[in-house]
C-alpha cells in the first residue's frame, strides 16, 4: 500500500498566496503595522456587520478577548466571584475565569446537544453568583432563552464562550446577539480566522471604550490610566488575513457541510454512534465533528477508535477530554463526579478530521475504519 497522507483533525484555510500579498502590499507605504490601523479597523466593521451587532473588538486572541471582557464587565468587583460554567470546554475558558480571580461552578452539560443544562443551573446559585460563561460547544447554540431568563431573575452577567460557533445563526438571528458578550476566537484551527485573533461582540458603547482601554494597558488618555491592563491588541497582517479569509467564508462554510453531511449518513447507521446533526432552526457552521460512542452498544471503545485511525495515519482528537474540571493544574479543586453527563462525554466522545477541503474519499476511509472498529472488537 502506498504511504498514505497524515490526515490531521483540521486544516488551516488561506486566501491564495497573491490575495494575501495584495492584502498587506500598503503597509510598506503606511508603515502603519498595529494600534488600530486600517486593516484592524475594516476588519472590525466587516465583522460586526457580518455577526449583525454593533461592536466587534478585535484582539490579540481569544482567550486574552474573554479575559479582557470580564475585567471590563468588573466580574467580582462587587464581591461575588463565583462563576457558572460548562467543565466539557476547552482549558481557555476555564482558565480565564481562575486567571481574573473568580471561581468556577461547574454545571452540567445537556445529553443532547453538550451546552450547559439550564434545569441544573439554579441549584448552583448563592449569594456570591455573578455571571454564567456558557460555550457554544462546537458551534451548537446553548438555551440562550432560558439562561437569558436565569441571569434576569438573579442579575447575573452572561459572557458566551462562542469561539467554536462564529457564523452560526439561529432562526436567523446571529449567534453573537445573546447574553451582555460573547467572545469568538480568530484562531487559526478554526472556522474563521485571523492566524491568532479574538473579538468580543456586543451591544453597549461604552463597554467598547473599556475594552479599548483595556486592551491598551489600561490607557485611558495620553496621560492617564485608570486600569492595570495588559497587551491585547490585534495587529495589521493578522486583520489583513482575517480580511482575506472573511471574503471566502461563506464558501468555506459550504464545503464543510457537504463534509459533514458525507459523515453523517455513514456514520447514524452504525450501532452505538451518535453524531450531532444541527438542531431545528439552526444554521450551522459545521465547525467540528463530534461523534460518541457508547461501548456497550458500539462494541469498542472510542480510545480503540482513536487507537485505529492513528494506526491509519489519520488523527482525531479526543475533544473534550478530559475535564477542564479534572486538570492537575487546579489541585484537585473541583469534582467531576458532580457534572456526570459532561463526565460521560469526555469519555466517549471523538472529533474527527474536518476541514473544507478533506475530500469524500477520505471521509468514506475514515467511516469505514470506524466501523470496522465496532465489529472487530
Ligand atoms: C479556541 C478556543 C478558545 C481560545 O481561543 P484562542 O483564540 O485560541 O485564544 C477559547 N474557548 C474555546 C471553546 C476554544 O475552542
Amino acid at each position: 500500500m502506498p504511504e498514505q497522507q497524515k490526515i490531521l483533525v483540521t486544516r488551516s484555510s488561506m486566501p491564495s498566496f497573491e490575495e494575501y500579498c495584495e492584502e498587506i502590499r500598503d503597509l510598506w507605504d503606511t508603515r502603519w503595522l498595529t494600534n488600530s490601523g486600517a486593516k484592524h479597523e475594516r476588519l472590525k466593521a466587516e465583522i460586526a456587520q457580518y455577526l449583525n451587532v454593533p461592536h466587534a473588538d478585535l484582539f490579540v486572541n481569544g482567550h486574552n478577548a474573554l479575559e479582557c471582557v470580564i475585567e471590563a464587565l468588573e466580574l467580582g468587583k462587587d464581591g461575588r466571584t463565583e462563576v457558572i460554567t460548562t467543565p466539557f470546554t476547552f482549558i481557555s475558558t476555564t482558565n480565564a475565569i481562575v486567571r481574573k480571580g473568580l471561581t468556577p461552578v461547574f454545571c452540567d452539560v445537556k445529553e443532547n446537544d453538550y451546552t450547559l443544562d439550564p434545569a441544573k443551573i439554579e441549584a448552583l446559585i448563592t449569594p456570591k453568583t455573578c455571571a454564567i460563561v456558557p460555550v457554544h460547544v462546537y458551534g451548537n447554540v446553548c438555551d440562550v432563552d432560558a439562561i437569558a431568563a436565569i441571569a434576569k431573575k438573579y442579575n447575573l452577567k452572561v459572557i458566551y464562550d462562542a469561539a467554536h460557533a462564529f457564523g452560526v445563526r439561529v432562526n436567523g438571528e446571529g449567534v453573537a446577539s445573546f447574553g451582555d458578550a460573547s467572545m469568538f476566537s480568530l484562531h487559526a484551527t478554526k472556522v474563521f480566522h485571523s492566524i491568532e485573533g479574538g473579538l468580543v461582540a456586543h451591544d453597549s458603547d461604552e463597554l467598547s471604550v473599556r475594552l479599548s482601554q483595556w486592551r491598551n494597558y489600561g490607557i485611558t488618555s495620553t496621560e492617564t490610566a485608570d486600569y492595570v491592563g495588559g497587551n491585547l491588541k490585534m495587529n495589521e497582517f493578522a486583520a489583513a488575513m482575517g480580511l482575506c479569509n472573511l471574503r471566502h467564508l461563506e464558501g468555506e462554510i459550504v464545503k464543510r457541510k457537504v463534509v459533514c453531511e458525507r459523515y453523517w449518513d455513514a456514520l447514524e447507521q452504525l450501532p452505538g454512534v451518535k453524531v450531532c446533526r444541527p438542531a431545528e432552526g439552526i444554521q450551522s457552521n459545521y465547525a467540528y465533528l463530534p461523534v460518541v460512542f457508547d461501548p456497550q452498544v458500539f462494541g469498542a471503545t472510542r480510545d480503540d477508535v482513536c487507537d485505529a485511525l492513528a494506526a491509519n495515519n489519520i488523527f482525531a482528537r479526543k475533544y473534550f477530554y478530559p475535564l477542564t474540571s479534572d486538570f492537575a493544574c487546579y489541585g484537585g479543586a473541583f469534582d467531576s463526579s458532580l457534572t456526570p453527563v459532561a463526565k460521560r462525554l469526555a469519555g466517549q466522545v471523538l472529533t474527527l478530521p474536518l476541514y473544507a477541503d478533506l475530500s469524500l474519499e477520505d471521509v468514506d476511509r475514515i467511516c469505514s475504519i470506524v466501523s470496522q472498529v465496532g465489529k472487530a472488537c
